[in-house]
């Protein structure tokens, strides 16, 4: 008898002739995201992932206590529906149903307070001697002599005991929801924008669940914008690598091209020409790092800079798309999920990403063309462009 996980693949099931691709893409994020939790057997068969320690000592499989790190660590790879813990045995129906008693035994000792249940069963090998029905019906006549306080309750139990027959047998109960997607790695590289804010680690986030690793790229401009602001970005970085695997995070010092900007245009159309040159710097660093893509964290209307004019203003200085999956989503919702990846308390740190200095009191909503161009006669935007480059800091988290 062993503890085994049992992980469902989703949308990677739907996959055509590439499936194969993806089902390995995601047997080995599975192995990079678990490789701090002993030598384990990752093992797949239709639409499911059988994760074993190849050590039977392995602490990490002891109990469904023991398990819970690496239960989450699977919640977290792309491509995961769900997760559950199970006790896996070999043996005859007696036995089956001796362990199934053992397993709810246990099971109630963490939940002295169930009353209900109920059995489902599923056999992989239609020729065995029980169909599913008389495997719930025995297997749930022994548990109620076992346990006078239950009682079988086929609409909303206190707890489904799930009985698998396969060339093993796996009993369990419940499951952890995962986070669904697709594999990391199973699509192009994309470069995100990523400040202190609540926006860009979610937009991070939901690229990296269609399959995107990500690079970041951070504009600091120290010391008008505090080394905890930038601990903040790296602190974000890392929890978004969390889902998307290894990140590397460029973090461009931005100070000296933003004072000669407060310097040389106007200050109502800043916020417009510091994003074009943002943008710029971020598409070049795309390049150089093998991103197809830019990412950020815009929302339609939320703020003066996003306005759909202020957006078109931004977006033409680039060739490269600028995905934002934010776009059309209410901020309600973005804080949703940046509580659900765990963002969010440290996106609600109080440290500006930009210094009020550089932001205008009332910033133009809804620039021309006529006004980008004024504002940017005075300044040298290649240059600046090639003063961000040359001054980055590249942390690989
Ligand atoms: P966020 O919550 O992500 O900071 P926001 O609502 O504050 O977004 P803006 O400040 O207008 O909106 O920024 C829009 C997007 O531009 C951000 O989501 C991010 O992708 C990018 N961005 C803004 N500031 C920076 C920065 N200092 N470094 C890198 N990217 C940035
Ligand atoms: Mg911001």
């Amino acid at each position: 008898m062993s503890n085994v996980i049992l992980a469902r693949m989703g949308e990677v099931t739907l996959k055509g002739l590439n499936r194969g691709k993806f089902e390995a893409q995601l047997k080995s994020n599975l192995k990079w995201r678990l490789r701090n939790f002993g030598k384990l057997s990752i093992f797949q068969s239709q639409s499911r992932i059988w994760i074993e320690a190849k050590d039977e000592n392995n602490p990490n499989f002891a109990d469904a206590e023991a398990a819970k790190d690496i239960l989450h660590a699977v919640t977290q790879v792309f491509g995961i529906v769900s997760v559950s813990f199970a006790v896996k045995f070999e043996g005859d129906f007696d036995r089956v149903r001796a362990e199934s008693v053992e397993y709810v035994r246990t099971f109630l000792n963490e939940h002295p307070d169930y009353k209900t249940f109920k059995v489902e069963a599923r056999r992989g090998n239609k020729n065995y001697p029980l169909d599913s029905q008389e495997i719930c019906a025995e297997v749930g006549g022994d548990i109620i002599e076992a346990f006078p306080q239950l009682s079988a309750k086929m609409k909303d139990p206190d707890f489904v005991l799930m009985v698998e027959i396969r060339e093993f047998n796996y009993v369990y109960s419940g499951k952890i929801m995962a986070h669904r997607g697709l594999p990391v790695g199973s699509a192009g590289r994309g470069m995100l924008l990523l400040s202190g804010g609540i926006d860009s680690p979610v937009a991070g986030y939901m690229m990296a669940s269609r399959g995107m690793p990500l690079d970041c790229v951070y504009f600091h401009s120290h010391p008008y914008t505090s080394e905890q602001a930038k601990e903040k970005v790296i602190e974000l970085a890392r929890i978004v690598s969390g889902f998307s695997g290894s990140i590397r995070l460029h973090i461009v010092n931005f100070t000296q091209i933003q004072l000669d900007m407060l310097k040389n245009s106007p200050q109502d159309m800043i916020t417009i020409t510091m994003r074009r040159v943002m943008l710029m710097i971020a598409e070049q660093l795309a390049l150089q790092n093998g991103c197809q893509c830019l990412i950020t964290g815009e929302s339609l209307g939320q703020v003066a800079s996003q306005t759909l004019e202020a957006i078109n203003a931004t977006n033409e200085v680039v060739k490269m798309p600028i995905l934002r999956p934010l776009i059309g989503m209410d901020k309600q919702d973005t804080c949703d999920i940046s509580r659900k990846i765990g963002a969010f308390e440290t996106s609600i740190l109080p440290y500006e990403d930009c210094c009020t200095i550089f932001v205008a009191k009332h910033p133009k909503t809804h620039p021309s063309a006529k006004d980008v161009e004024e504002a940017e006669k005075n300044l040298d935007i290649q240059g600046m462009v090639e003063m961000g480059l040359k001054d980055v800091e590249t942390i690989t988290i």
